[in-house]
């Protein structure tokens, strides 16, 4: 190209720089990102910028907010992506994409063994997945139950910090299911859930410089500055003695409430659950059944189904506990035998775990 007369040239000093710098920088961004379109948008700046952004190191590095598509984005071109991302060895994409085959593709041997690659990487939600996978026996019948199986499973995500791996194998030592019975490492273990997710939600409020949510369940309302300074620790109670709303919901989780219901939009996503197949009634799961009557329902008033014990935890606390069993029934109760009410109540007041009500098998 002829140089025009009077002026210069200016160099491009992007072009200028070599690859590897480039890389090292699209992967702190991979890492970083908070949403899909953070990483996506710098693939698009030019060529370099896409052929490097695919580069396997970029895609290793990649968190699990740079996989947070949406279900209604869905496409061969995302599924591409993230099977880019497994070539390049990525953890959470073996996991993400593991978990949209198992349930939303239902291509269930893909699935799984995506999902067993990354437990085998210690990626704790895997090993979670497979254990209620096992527990359920989802995939498969009723028979395919390998209960024994599932908390190893489960000893093994909760060993990683895996806080409703370690609820779920809390009520195992409880029920004596697929352990021996031994009632007092039960409890041992579920107090140490509770605490742990306590600690980890305040985290997250912390990290959005926010007070958490505090709805006292008493009549006396409390401010935060009562909180702190309260000698009386309401670790032990069942629910701390207010909601819990500030939990991070993982990508997956998220993929899958939004493939088979409704988006953010209110749109329904592009999932269709067979007939008599039900979804996880906790909102931030979206796990739907593999056959029917897979998931245990609720003793208490039988409208509500879920997929672990850690998913009815959660939705007790932040949902179900005021809508389980009809109000007229618990009135009812309370004039015919006020006395049976007020031991009903100095009974929750002692309770150390989760005083949620049972649930028990179709
Ligand atoms: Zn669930
Ligand atoms: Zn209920």
């Amino acid at each position: 190209m002829k140089k025009p007369k009077g002026r210069t040239i200016r160099s491009d000093l992007f072009e200028k720089l070599h690859d590897d710098i480039v890389i090292s920088v699209l992967c702190k961004l991979s890492s970083t990102a908070n949403s899909p379109s953070d990483f996506i948008a710098v693939l698009l700046t030019c060529k370099r910028l896409n052929k490097l952004g695919l580069h396997p190191l970029v895609l290793s590095k990649s968190c699990s907010k740079t996989f947070a598509i949406r279900a209604k984005n869905w496409s061969p071109e995302a599924h591409r992506f993230l099977k880019l991302s497994v070539s390049a060895g990525n953890t959470e994409a073996y996991y993400i994409l593991g978990m949209i085959r198992f349930y939303c593709l239902q291509n269930r041997g893909s699935g799984a063994s995506l999902l067993a690659k990354a437990a085998i990487r210690s990626h704790a939600p895997a090993l979670y997945s497979l254990a209620l996978i096992q527990f359920n026996g989802s995939g498969g019948l009723k028979n395919d139950k390998d209960v024994s199986a599932g908390v190893a499973l489960c000893a093994r995500a909760a060993f990683l910090g895996h806080i409703d791996a370690l609820r779920e194998l809390g009520h195992c030592f409880q029920d004596g299911y697929g352990v021996p019975k031994n009632i007092s490492e039960g409890r041992r273990l579920l107090v140490q859930a509770n605490a742990r997710e306590l600690a980890s939600v305040l985290c997250v409020f912390h990290n959005h410089h926010q007070p958490p949510p505090l709805f006292i369940n008493s009549s006396r309302t409390r401010n935060q500055t009562d909180f702190v300074s309260d000698s009386e620790f309401w670790l032990f109670n069942n629910d701390y003695g207010f909601n819990l709303t500030g939990r991070e919901i993982h990508p997956a989780n998220k993929f899958m409430v939004e493939w088979f219901g409704l988006g953010e939009d209110g749109n329904s996503g592009p999932g269709n659950l067979d007939p008599g197949l039900r979804m996880c009634s906790y909102v931030g799961c979206g796990r739907p059944e593999t056959r029917k009557n897979e998931f245990r329902r609720c003793s208490g008033c039988g409208k509500v189904n879920y997929c672990s014990r850690g998913c009815q935890a959660h939705d007790w606390r932040v949902h179900h506990k005021v809508e389980c069993a009809p109000m007229e029934q618990w009135m009812g109760h309370a004039i015919d035998d006020v006395e049976e009410a007020n031991h009903m109540n100095e009974e929750d007041v002692d309770v150390m775990d989760d005083q949620t009500v049972e649930i028990e098998e179709n």
